[in-house]
């Protein structure tokens, strides 16, 4: 059944009337690489920014098998008993790939998911995390356009997901597992740096004590970090999402966090750093983009790498002899 095409100055206005299916077909352009597609979409995103950034947006991460989805189906049906409108959104570049994802299908979040205040949309695919994250990027706005007050954004703790994820997001939560022996082992420094809570998940039955040593441990760990920008020390729960305990302290945290970076100002500067962020990626993104399809390089560049590895011109000579190719041929 072919749906019969929207003016996109309707779609944008029924999107602000918070209509689910209008909002889905705003993100499907948002996902669509036909070049009329985008035109839409650019009028949507333009209709629905003055609307958009008043919800709280939290990033999710951990590895395949920690519970996010069990915990983000918990702690989203919390928010809607608190009156919220949730959006769960998902960045997962690895589906564009494998053609299947790690974060698998939605169908895990089966009470949110019929609810009539969430929207739960998996991943876009494409060929590229920058790609994948500008989609998701651009779909938050159409989102909070609609009013939704929170938006859950899930990613798998591997690759570079999670730092694509952590700048779009306010409030970044890392889940663990409790783990014998070293509970530090095997964590990337990085995202231990990037987050604003772990939540020790599965802590029930016998897991419940190495839950709460693992705890401490990590809490000990989030000591000797240096301190952040926003004055923020990471705090480390235990919950148990299969079971539903331990979700409301997580929700007061972020609540906690929220008051917390509003009253020092970092709230604002952080999506200040973020917007200035995503204008230069979005800039050398498209260059870089725009430098490989030029038909110059496209022919030139090939010939160039053998000239390098024949050594008949250096790395550099030939770096610039590309780049004024690209120039004078745009
Ligand atoms: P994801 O891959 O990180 O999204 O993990 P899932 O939410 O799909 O959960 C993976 C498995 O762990 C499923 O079998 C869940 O039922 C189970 N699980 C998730 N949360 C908990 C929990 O808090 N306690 C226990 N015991 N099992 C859980």
């Amino acid at each position: 059944l072919k749906r019969k095409k929207q003016n996109p100055t309707a779609l944008a206005q029924r999107i602000l009337d918070g209509n689910k299916s209008a909002l889905a077909q705003g993100i499907t352009l948002i996902e669509s690489t036909q070049p009329n597609h985008q035109n839409d979409a650019n009028c949507i995103i333009a209709s629905c920014i003055p609307h958009s950034g008043k919800s709280i947006r939290i990033g999710i991460t951990g590895v395949p098998g920690v519970g996010k989805s069990t915990f983000i189906e918990s702690l989203g049906m919390l928010l809607l008993q608190l009156g919220k409108k949730v959006a769960v959104l998902a960045v997962d570049p690895s589906s564009s790939l494998s053609k299947g994802s790690i974060l698998g299908d939605k169908t895990r979040m089966s009470e949110l998911t019929k609810a009539e205040a969430a929207f739960v949309r998996p991943s876009p695919s494409g060929n590229s995390l920058g790609g994948v994250a500008r989609k998701t990027r651009e779909t938050i706005v159409l989102c909070e356009a609609a009013g939704y007050d929170v938006i859950l954004i899930e990613t798998v703790g591997v690759g570079q997901s999670e730092t694509a994820v952590h700048s779009m997001v306010d409030f970044f939560l890392l889940l663990k597992l409790a783990g014998a022996g070293d509970q530090l082992q095997g964590i990337k420094r990085g995202i231990m740096e990037m987050a604003d809570s772990i939540v020790i998940n599965k802590a029930d039955g016998d897991n419940l004590k190495p839950a709460q040593l693992a705890r401490t441990e990590f809490e000990r760990a989030f000591h000797l970090f240096p301190p952040k920008p926003n004055n923020w020390i990471p705090k480390v729960l235990v919950a148990s999402a299969l079971e539903d305990t331990g979700i409301r302290p997580i929700w007061e945290l972020i609540l906690e966090f929220w008051n917390h970076t509003q009253t020092n100002g970092h709230f604002k500067r952080n999506r200040d750093a973020q917007n200035k962020h995503w204008v230069i990626q979005t800039i050398e993104d498209r260059l870089i983009q725009d430098f490989y399809h030029s038909p110059g390089i496209k022919d030139g560049l090939e010939k160039t790498l053998l000239a390098v590895q024949n050594k008949e011109t250096s790395p550099f000579a030939a770096a610039e002899r590309l780049l004024e190719v690209f120039k004078t041929k745009k």
